[in-house]
């Protein structure tokens, strides 16, 4: 199985790389030095860098590594970012994310649903993974106590751009979402460039699990 695992995840680079998918060359070293199917449940490890998503638990799902790829390097990270997730899942987004945000920097990522935070737990641990901080709580208001951040993922699709998070993002700052209706979402980059002034990047439809709580779908 590992040998499939391994052709599976050179031939998604490759395809990567070929195409300008990503051009992000910290990304790259994240996807190769994270294992994904340490992050998915025991029957679907096969699957680990087919490029779909996975199911993981409560209906839940691990994006496709191409999403991934995308939304990664959209964040535009560098050494030492503070970056602030929501919808901590498997944790695997978090993993790639506090790779190249290294030793210096922080992964502070939330989570609404109890056995998913003790999923990802184990996960980041069986990884190695130390500088992420998974906080248990709806996080569509954000999470006043670490801001401000260097860059927020949302990893749930939401109705409309929480302004919690943009609040919450340093100026320069970057937050990356899929914004639209339950079925279908757009891609956002979201640029912060001064205290109320934004630029917003369209970069593509997407499909992503409903983000719940406060300023998520009722
Ligand atoms: N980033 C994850 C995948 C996320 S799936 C990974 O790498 O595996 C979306 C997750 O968002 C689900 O686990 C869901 O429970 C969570 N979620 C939904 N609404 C949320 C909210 N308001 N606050 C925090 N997490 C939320």
């Amino acid at each position: 199985m590992l040998e499939k695992l391994e052709n599976d995840k050179k031939r998604l680079i490759e395809y990567w790389l070929k195409n300008r998918v990503v051009k992000d060359k910290r990304f790259i070293e994240a996807f190769k030095k994270i294992r994904r199917e340490n992050f998915i449940l025991e029957e679907y490890k096969e699957e680990a860098y087919v490029d779909y998503p996975l199911p993981i638990l409560e209906g839940q799902t691990i994006s496709q590594p191409t999403t991934i790829a995308i939304m990664t390097q959209a964040l535009e990270l560098k050494k030492g970012h503070k970056v602030l997730e929501i919808g901590t899942g498997s944790g695997y987004q978090a993993a790639i994310i506090s790779v190249i945000v290294g030793n210096k920097g922080k992964v502070i990522t939330t989570e609404i649903k109890k056995s998913l935070v003790d999923f990802a737990k184990k996960n980041l641990k069986k990884a190695g993974i130390k500088n992420v901080k998974i906080i248990h709580s709806d996080g569509s208001s954000g999470y006043e106590r670490e801001a401000p951040y260097d860059a927020i993922i949302v990893t749930a699709a939401c109705p409309e751009i929480p302004k919690k998070l943009l609040e919450q993002l340093k100026i320069g700052g970057i937050l990356v979402a899929p914004v639209g209706s339950i079925f279908l979402q757009k891609m956002l980059k979201v640029k912060k460039i001064g205290k109320n002034k934004f630029k917003i990047e369209d970069l593509g439809e997407f499909r992503f699990v409903p983000l719940k709580g406060k300023f998520g779908w009722k």
